[in-house]
């Protein structure tokens, strides 16, 4: 924030907010600052969920339309400033449908519907192709932002791309910047060489310099928190960085510098609240709250014509994507850091349907749990959106003892990388002198043989990039020519309920 001429600093001095601002009435007269509610990573959610954190289901769509409603009568229309940190697509079978012209269009009306401001680019816009990401950033009526995201000869990557958006909030210029991860080009399949990406924190110093007329930087990133606090550290003028990508919930908003750091999640499931009033020395108070809003709370809020919109999904999904594929008697649930009850499940199944030794999965690639109860075709699709392909190799057992180690450091240090969710390998590992050490490794019940060839099923993404899954490029691949939910229902079908979490191949010994 920069300091302001004497005319607006007398204009914009303000009462600190009280605690609850839905007991205080907005005045001509008593300027209380500003909100800035926020999500991110919707992937093309829009229903409540059951989550791990909380009691029932949070969220959807009515539930955050109707809390972001609650805050424009407390505090006013324009004194709300409502933002999307990117990954607006790639989720649900909303994915599927061609809404004005587009796919996933709907999410492009449900946000104009709730009266967002501005979204910024994210990387799995871009899962099916930059023409497909061109063509959702030029069909929004909400201003999608990325500042860092180029052209070879330095334009903006899309006409309709604004680099940041300046909006008059209480009085107060905010300048708004977009930003998206540098690390695009390595999430997503496809030529991506036409992107030319800038670093964040150069992208935003040069919005800052060009636009001296703003009062409250905010950058809107889909970068993850840990480089949000680099993006802090690079352009320290930034007043607040509202984030994505990371999928992380934060309770408590970090402080680098005099930058503060939001992120609220995924999947429409939390509202993030930030208070800011600007203090007229170039700094601002700040307050924040990271709120689940439910739908039989505030979801009777909801704008009338998201309403609409909501029934109209519910019934159209439930139709076309309803039908029962099995049952769970049991939650599986999904994690980066260690062997997750819902990995063990996938690679086995998918074992199973091949004949495979090992099967294996990106975490990454697992993106909702599975529920307890019955599942239908949506649930598979909602878990593997990507719509890979199941393919089968060959590896060494040397490979395997490769394999197991990784995930043996992973294991004992989340920061050493994601631990690859396998069926088929057992193994003992330790820490000794600071380091990693397997200790034993069987492939189903037997000593794994360096030299044998094993045959391992995987999906199609991580087969692409093997060395940065795997450390190693399986031999032989060979497609199915069948979808991981294709085989994963075929399986459910043949095998009946999941009656209980399988146990992960990897324990740790003393
Ligand atoms: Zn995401």
């Amino acid at each position: 924030m920069r300091l302001l001429p004497l005319l607006v600093l007398l204009a914009c001095k303000a009462p600190v907010p009280t605690e609850n601002p839905a007991e205080d009435a907005p005045t001509e007269v008593a300027r209380k600052g500003f909100v800035i509610a926020h999500t991110n990573d919707l992937h093309a959610h829009f229903r409540p969920q059951p989550v791990d954190w909380a009691e029932g289901t949070v969220g959807g769509l009515l539930a955050i339309s109707g809390a972001v409603e609650d805050l424009r009568d407390s505090w006013g229309e324009d004194r709300v400033l409502f933002l999307d940190g990117g990954d607006v697509r790639s989720g649900t079978p909303v994915d599927e449908y061609v809404v004005d012209g587009v796919r996933t269009g709907a999410m492009l009306q449900f946000m104009d519907a709730m009266g967002y401001d501005a979204w910024a680019v994210g990387n799995h816009e871009f899962d099916k192709g930059l023409a497909d990401a061109g063509l959702f950033v030029a069909t929004s009526k909400v201003a999608p932002l990325s500042s860092n995201l180029e052209t070879e000869s330095g334009e903006p990557l899309f006409p309709e791309l604004e680099r940041s958006k300046i909006f008059e909030v209480d009085g107060t210029k905010v300048g708004v910047i977009g930003a998206t991860t540098p690390s695009l080009k390595k999430f997503v399949a496809g030529d991506m060489s036409a992107i030319h990406i800038v670093e964040p924190a150069v992208a935003a110093q040069r919005e800052i310099d060009a636009h001296p007329e703003v009062e409250v930087w905010v950058a809107l990133t889909h970068l993850g928190v840990e480089d949000d606090r680099k993006l802090a550290a690079g352009a320290p003028e930034l007043d607040l960085i509202v984030g994505g990508h990371s999928h992380t919930r934060l309770e408590e908003a970090v402080k680098v510098g005099d930058t503060w750091i939001v992120q609220a999640g995924q999947y429409m499931q939390g509202l993030g609240i930030c208070q800011i009033t600007p203090k007229g020395d170039g700094s601002i108070d700040f307050k924040y709250q990271l709120t689940a809003p439910r739908e039989d709370a505030v979801g009777g809020k909801a704008r009338p014509a998201v309403q609409a919109l909501y029934e109209q999904w519910t019934e159209t999904l439930a139709n076309d994507w309803g039908v029962a594929v099995g049952e769970s008697k049991v939650r599986l649930t999904r994690s980066y850091d260690y062997e997750s009850s819902m990995g063990n499940w996938v690679t086995w199944a998918l074992a199973k349907r091949t004949g495979a030794d090992v099967g294996l999965y990106n975490a990454g690639g697992l993106r909702s749990d599975i529920p307890s109860g019955t599942l239908t075709r949506e649930t598979l699709y909602s878990a593997f959106p990507f719509g890979n392909e199941v393919v089968v190799a060959e590896v060494q057992g040397s490979s395997l003892i490769a394999l197991a180690l990784r995930n043996a450091t992973a294991l004992l240090d989340p920061e050493n990388g994601s631990v690859v969710q396998q069926h088929g390998l057992t193994y003992g590992y330790r820490e000794k002198l600071g380091s990693p050490e397997l200790v034993d490794l069987k492939v189903n019940g037997e000593d794994v043989d360096v030299d044998a060839t094993y045959k391992v099923v995987t999906n199609s993404f991580v087969l692409e990039q093997a060395q940065r899954y795997l450390g190693a490029v399986p031999t032989n691949p060979v497609g199915t020519g069948e979808s991981v939910r294709d085989a994963l229902a075929a399986v459910l079908a043949e095998t009946g309920p999941i009656e209980a979490a399988p146990e992960p191949g990897g324990r740790k010994v003393e």
